[in-house]
């Protein structure tokens, strides 16, 4: 038998032509270099986005070409978020935070052929421009009064050749809409090509009341970069549903963004837990000082929320959602929320739900799998997540070094070591690379590092493993501690030895004044094992 269904495709195409139909009043706001405010609507970006789509095709890139941007979280990269899939071509977000190099590598292994650039960035722009072999264009968003060096081509004039009435290409959900790169912390970044069809769906997911609820009636804020995995998909949900869009620019620290926050009444906002951490520190300090939307929810990913913030979050009235992904998973994996059966139980085992890595999306598939290649089920033991779904990378792209991320029946190997318990929800417990072996057996650094991120003078902890003549390994504990407090080591050591085993309690916790940080602001673990080399 065979449906009776229309043929309609999934694209990009569709979610920007129903922002046009339906929203074009809704704001997008954007908080330039010099902290002024810049208004636009969605119906102002829609004909700019055209403009743009139309522009790239004058300039004679087709389809599958590839269209790279390297800038902060703006109006104009909003833009280019839809403008370039919708004419064909590839979307390739370079990441600002890699070393010159790396973005090198980057932009020449995707063969970008034009890189929209921010002028405040022209310098770092300018330091790896000559390792892109088929650059044929170089177009700069004016965020300042300064003049754009010559040999480039001024975004405004660009769009302006442009026409916005101009019939968008027939897509179809199978070309490819965007790409981004991992931005690992060994070896060199992997990329993603994206689909429409699976960044549709993701955005469809992502508006679910059981995942990141993202509605109309929303003021969304991402403050994870629109360089970053997609911000999370962030952008591409907020056009679809029509939910007010606010673009931080280059200023992310917590006072900014609090700012930010009250002034354009945030109800929605995302980021990783270092963000997060800093601005609860800033709340912690004055209280009274923000009046936010109540209910503000902050979407935490990229590293395990610790529970005792998300705690610390409800006294502020403000509510942690917790989300695991990655950029092989477009990103959005898995959304943790309490599930009804614990509504009713303790509010411990409510927090330590939230803490957790929460449920997959509906067409997102888990399981985790055990060193004897066994299926665990049991809730207890750890494995390896493997996921398979709509939006999960099949490969990356001209990489074939790295088959080996796949398994033979088609799931993709997260490197995330999880148990997941009989209600489906996933815990993880380190990075396969991440996890200590003490005396053969296993300590979960992001436990440890959870647990003393609990205590009131620690601001961050980072827990890896150093090599030990008689254990194998042994946990060590770099902490930072807050402004204006004070802890020693053995106090943090006796915090965490009332919770833990007490092979558990690592052997030294040596303060540092900052932890390493990845590109995607998450602990630089082999950067600190570096450090801390030959210390047993
Ligand atoms: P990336 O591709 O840079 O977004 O990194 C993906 C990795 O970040 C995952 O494989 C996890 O190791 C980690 N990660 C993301 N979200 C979480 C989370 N909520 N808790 C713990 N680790 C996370």
């Amino acid at each position: 038998m065979r449906h009776t269904m229309m043929p309609y495709e999934l694209t990009l195409t569709s979610i920007f032509n129903r922002a046009r139909a339906l929203y074009s009043n809704v704001e997008v706001v954007t908080r330039l270099p010099d902290k002024s405010i810049r208004r636009r609507t969605l119906g102002e970006f829609d004909l700019r986005a055209r403009k743009l789509a139309s522009a790239l095709r004058r300039a004679g890139l087709s389809k599958g070409d590839r269209v790279a941007t390297l800038s902060w979280n703006h109006d104009v990269h909003l833009e280019a978020y839809f403008g370039i899939p919708i004419s064909g071509c590839v979307l390739h977000t370079l990441n600002l935070r890699l070393h010159p190099d790396d973005i090198g590598f980057v932009a020449s292994h995707a063969d970008d052929r034009v890189v929209i650039v921010d002028d405040v960035l022209l310098p770092l722009f300018e330091k790896f421009r000559g390792a892109i072999p088929n650059l044929e264009k170089t177009i700069v968003v004016r965020l300042t009064d300064a003049p754009i060096p010559e040999g480039t081509v001024d975004y405004e004039s660009f769009i302006d050749s442009g026409d916005a009435t101009e019939s968008l290409p027939e897509l179809s959900e199978n070309d490819v809409m965007g790409m981004c790169y991992t931005s690992g912390t060994t070896g060199k970044s992997k990329g993603v090509a994206y689909s429409h069809r699976a960044i549709a769906l993701h955005s469809l997911a992502a508006a679910l009341a059981d995942t990141l609820a993202i509605s109309r009636s929303d003021t969304v804020l991402p403050v994870v970069p629109m360089f970053h995995a997609n911000a999370w998909g962030i952008p591409f949900a907020a056009v679809m549903v029509g939910a007010k869009l606010v673009m931080p620019g280059p200023h992310l620290d917590a006072i900014s963004l609090l700012d930010l926050f009250e002034r354009e009444r945030v109800t929605l906002a995302a980021g990783v837990p270092t963000i997060w951490l800093g601005i609860l520190e800033a709340l912690d300090r004055e209280p009274l000082r923000w009046k936010l939307s109540p209910g503000l929810r902050m979407v935490v990913g990229g590293s395990a929320a610790p529970e005792s913030m998300i705690r610390a979050f409800d006294k502020h009235g403000l509510r942690v959602v917790h989300a695991w992904g990655m950029t092989e998973t477009a990103p959005l994996g898995s959304v943790s929320h309490v599930p009804p059966e614990l509504e009713s139980g303790s509010e411990d085992d409510r927090y330590a739900a939230r803490a957790k890595q929460g449920i997959p999306s509906p067409f997102i598939e888990v399981r985790a799998v055990g060193d004897d290649g066994k299926v665990p089920c049991d809730g207890r033991t750890p494995g390896e997540l493997e996921v398979r779904g709509a939006w999960v990378a099949g490969s990356y792209h001209q990489l074939e070094s790295e088959r080996d991320r796949w398994t033979a029946d088609g799931w993709f190997k997260t490197g995330d070591v999880v148990t997941i318990d009989a209600l489906g929800c996933i815990k993880i417990t380190d990075r396969t690379k991440d996890l200590i072996k003490s005396g053969g057996e296993w300590i979960s650094s992001v436990d440890l590092e959870n647990e003393l991120m609990g205590h009131p003078a620690v601001k961050e902890a980072c827990v890896i493993a150093v090599p030990h003549p008689k254990w194998a390994e042994r946990p060590l504990a770099a902490v930072v501690l807050k402004e204006g407090q004070v802890a020693t080591s053995d106090e943090l050591k006796a915090f965490i030895g009332a919770k833990f085993a007490k092979f558990w309690v690592p052997d030294e916790v040596v303060f540092v004044t900052a932890i390493p940080k990845t590109s995607a602001g998450k602990f630089l673990k082999s950067a600190l094992r570096e450090q801390f080399r030959g210390r047993t």
